[in-house]
């Protein structure tokens, strides 16, 4: 016959009956069960006590409610050994065994299963113990307890009705607390819960011991398909199948007066992770009083002033916990008259501070290696401790207004303003600003940079204001579908709250809250010294490098004290976008002849190559790579409608004008719209993520990339004679055949080297492609004959292998697509390992058969997504590039690939 039952100190044959697993011993026995009774085996004080195994409850279930055959026999077996064992008798008036019945899943599920403490009592057993130990109050307050939650857990009576009866007694005697409560009182108490008992489940509480034992037995197996562990499953994955475990364990009292306490305990601290006892503690109470909240505890520094001998004795044993689980531990403990008891250990849940902390600790006390450490910190906690977040004190007990996707964690306080022009005013005010808006464009960027946090009613995970916000470690919710704007009476509207222009709310990024009013924030420590050393193991460890996609040397300032190893993608044309550049692009697109365009290409060259001299010394020493330009040159000039808008404008207010002055300027401005919406119209094109853009352009406007590429090399020039060391990496976009890039390179490499010759200087540099069509990855080879480097492009390389338009595509379909699990995941944020994958894969393996010391590198926001980054380890790329604020976690992404580790991606 099966063994169901297992005493805590048969853990040895547990382990032979699943084969010596760890894993699969917790599987058995429950989390709860197997530790403790692999604390009985390391020595640790545990009250005796056995375990029915999770595959007793499964069988229980699978029956409909029966124990499985020989299971309650067995059980009687164990009770027999632990009256041997504690020398007392479970139903026995002199000497009684009282025991608690407590659930316990193989993933730790707190306080969503039942446990039932004090069993074994009932009128006569009461009477004998409060004879024996001469405290009838204490008899009877252990009876009530029985009464109280074996009504609850076991016959689904309410708490109500026992409250109440607590509540009438309390008042009759003019007491506060329980503690003033006599036992006289808790007779009264007893009396009267035996009343409710018998109301409210029509039979009378079972007197019988071993009756009780085995109703708690089943009602803790019950537990398992009850609503809230069912809930909590689902909401944390837990499998449904696993099944409970019972822990029937002799009781031991912290209840017992002077000398007596009970608490939880936490080996290091579990919000900072410093390495000192952190708990709560409570005299003269019984376990459940600490968990329930009902008496206000205390710091578990007090028992190192009430007991240092007892506090001493709890640290060496959660050293020895540690020293054996590898791990931070959280501990349920009793001390009965002065004696310490350990009633339970887990590895303890802890903040993403706190995990970074403890795993260079005990790598650094040799408890783990440095490799474990590294793998114990997961992206997403590296990720959470680079921002501010809400203080947690702020936040408990305060419903939030409404709920979106957490894109970008971190926490945002400002008052609302509704455009980005405003906000950006607001900001150079000093104010705190949250920009909402229904969903962002590229012109709304200075509006976002300006404010601490965003908030949009639409969008995904990848929408622009998603993007964006992660790009610049803006913390941001979006998608919050609930919330309906008012851009003109310039309100939202969520759940019947009203938001108002310059009124404050709180986001939480990391959750994808929104609060109203201002929330108290924490600031995340980004000097601290242990993600330091950890990321500085990661760097020893990984093979990839990691750079970072900057456009100011502000963002490389930062990319470089985050560790980024370069610039993976420098992207001109977002300096265009700047306010003094822009009407200088847009002078070179509206030129009617080449003398007109030099002379904005003229005006152009300095400002250009200001930004790449920035960059340059910022990044002293390390590869900084340029992009060419580009977007399509519509994106630079007026939208269509709106100059239409104008237009229709103008000539109303012509009809207006008095004065042959005000007529002059508005028929000039009339013509000046009319040539921009000609040329506009010129420019126009019906698909232009696949027309005139990237290295196309450059093959029809010679001109722009030649006066990058001067700039580039005259920037270079200088910052060289400054000493400082310059490595320029020109890269071109969106090629797709050699021939393009042999036509590019001709003409760029000769204005290269003739800047430097003009100069006379020479500095090292590269140019070479951006992989983003899968004509370029699959004809790599020849590409390689001309190009010194890859980066491949993975958000144009996906859109171009999928054949979809990404904006397209994440407002419909796509979405569709996930939500049916036709993709299971979105190709924008983890890289398609399949399709764009193989290209990838086919790519790098011909570039480096022609060119072996081709250097390839990745710089689509998929660099700085872990999955991603795993599958470029595996495809033997040099580097990823990703956004400063993504830096740390690359580092860290990248040593969790070299170590082999596997991720859900
Ligand atoms: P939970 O999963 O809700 O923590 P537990 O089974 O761990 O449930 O028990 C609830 C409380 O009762 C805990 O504080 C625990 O320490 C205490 N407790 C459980 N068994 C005993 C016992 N045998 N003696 C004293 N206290 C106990
Ligand atoms: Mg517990
Ligand atoms: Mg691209």
């Amino acid at each position: 016959m099966e063994k169901y039952v297992y005493l805590f100190t048969e853990l040895d044959e547990a382990e032979a009956a699943v084969g010596g697993d760890w894993d699969a011993v917790r599987g058995l026995l429950g989390g709860k069960g197997a530790n403790l009774a692999d604390m009985t085996r390391l020595g640790v004080p545990v009250p005796p006590g056995f375990t029915g195994t999770t595959r007793a409850c499964n069988a229980y279930l699978a029956r409909g409610g029966e124990f499985p055959e020989g299971y309650w026999e067995q059980e009687i077996v164990a009770l027999e050994a632990l009256e041997e064992a504690t020398g007392k008798r479970f139903g026995d008036p002199s000497t009684p065994l009282l025991l608690s019945c407590r659930s316990g899943a193989k993933r730790s599920m707190p306080g969503m299963m039942d446990t039932v403490l004090n069993l074994g009592l009932n009128d006569e057993i009461t009477e004998g113990l409060a004879g024996s130990t001469g405290d009838a109050r204490f008899a009877y307050d252990l009876y009530r307890r029985l009464l109280h939650m074996f009504g609850s857990v076991v016959l689904n009576i309410p708490d109500h009705p026992f409250e109440q009866v607590l509540d009438q007694r309390r008042a009759h005697v003019g007491a506060k607390l329980d503690a003033d409560l006599d036992a006289e009182d808790w007779k009264a108490v007893v009396e009267a819960y035996k009343g409710v008992v018998r109301t409210f489940s029509g039979a009378e509480f079972p007197s019988d011991p071993r009756e009780q034992l085995r109703r708690a037995t089943e009602a803790v197996f019950r537990s398992w398909n009850g609503k809230r562990a069912v809930d909590y499953r689902n909401a944390s994955g837990i499998p449904h199948d696993l099944g409970t475990a019972v822990n029937v364990q002799t009781m031991v009292f912290g209840n017992i007066g002077e000398g007596s306490a009970t608490g939880v305990c936490m080996s290091r601290d579990g919000t900072t992770g410093e390495p000192h006892l952190e708990g709560d503690y409570l005299e003269n109470a019984q376990g459940e009083d600490v968990v329930a909240g009902v008496r206000a505890t205390d710091p578990i520094s007090v028992l190192l002033e009430r007991n240092p001998a007892v506090y001493g004795e709890l640290r060496e044993i959660a050293r020895k916990l540690e020293a054996h689980y590898r791990n931070m531990q959280d501990m349920e403990f009793t001390i009965e008259r002065g004696k310490l008891w350990v009633l339970q250990t887990r590895d303890g849940k802890r903040t993403a501070e706190a995990e970074v902390r403890i795993a260079v600790d005990m790598a650094n006390e040799e408890l783990i290696s440095r490799e474990e450490a590294l793998l114990r910190v997961s992206p997403e906690q590296v990720d959470v401790f680079l921002h501010p977040k809400l203080d947690p004190r702020a936040v408990g007990g305060v419903k939030p207004l409404a709920k979106g996707l957490a894109v970008s964690p971190g926490a945002a306080v400002g008052q609302v303003f509704f455009d980005a022009d405003t906000a950006e005013r607001m900001g150079k005010e000093g104010r705190s600003v949250v920009l909402v808006r229904p969903d962002t464009k590229p012109d709304d960027v200075h509006g976002m940079l300006a404010a601490k946090g965003i908030l949009t009613s639409r969008g995904g995970r990848t929408s622009h204001a998603a993007l964006v916000a992660r790009q610049f470690g803006k913390p941001a919710v979006v998608g919050v579908t609930d919330m309906e704007i008012d851009l003109v009476a310039r309100t939202f509207e969520t759940d019947g709250t009203v938001v108002e222009e310059g009124d404050w709310i709180s986001l939480d990024g990391t959750r994808g809250l929104v609060y109203e009013g201002e929330l108290a924030t924490v600031v995340a420590d980004l000097d601290n010294p242990y993600l330091a050393a950890l990321l500085s193991w990661a760097d020893d460890i990984r093979r990839l490098g990691v750079r970072a996609n900057a456009d100011y040397p502000r963002d490389a300032e930062r990319a470089r004290t985050y560790g980024a190893e370069g610039i993976g993608l420098c992207r001109t044309e977002h300096m265009f976008f700047e306010a003094d550049r822009l009407p200088l692009i847009q002078n070179m697109i509206m030129a009617k002849d080449h003398v007109e365009q030099d002379a904005a290409l003229a005006a152009l060259l300095p400002l250009q190559r200001g930004d790449f001299d920035g960059l340059f010394r910022v990044m002293d020493g390390l590869p900084v790579i340029i992009r060419l330009i580009d977007p399509p040159l519509h994106e630079f000039l007026p939208a269509h409608d709106q100059l239409v808008r104008d237009l229709a404008d103008l000539k109303v207010r012509l009809q207006h004008f008095h004065t042959l002055s005000e007529i002059d300027t508005a028929l000039e401005e009339l013509h000046t719209k009319q040539r921009y919406l000609e040329r506009v119209d010129a420019l126009a094109e019906a698909n232009p993520m696949l027309g005139t853009r990237g290295v196309r352009l450059g093959m029809l406007i010679p001109g722009l990339v030649r006066m990058q590429v001067r700039a580039i090399f005259e920037a270079a020039c200088r910052c060289k004679r400054d000493g400082v060391d310059v490595r320029p990496e020109v890269m071109i976009p969106l090629v797709s055949h050699v021939g393009e890039l042999r036509a590019m390179l001709a003409t760029l490499e000769e204005e290269a080297k003739a800047t430097m010759a003009k100069q006379a200087l020479e500095v090292p540099y590269k140019f070479g492609t951006m992989i983003e069509i899968p004509r370029a990855a699959v004809t790599a080879g020849e590409l390689a004959s001309v190009a010194e480097f890859f980066s491949f492009g993975t958000n144009d390389l996906t859109q171009t292998t999928f054949g979809i338009s990404r904006d397209d595509a994440e407002k419909g379909f796509l979405v569709e697509y996930l939500r049916r699990g036709v993709l299971s995941r979105n190709p924008f944020e983890t890289i398609d390992a399949e399709g764009v994958g193989r290209l990838m894969q086919w790519a790098v393996q011909e570039g480096k058969a022609v060119r072996p010391d081709l250097e390839v590198g990745i710089c689509g926001e998929h660099g700085g997504d872990p999955a991603s980054i795993h599958l470029c380890h595996k495809l033997g790329l040099d580097y990823v590039s990703c956004s400063p604020f993504r830096v740390p976690i690359a580092r860290l992404s990248a040593a969790h690939a070299a170590l082999g580790k596997a991720t859900n991606g």
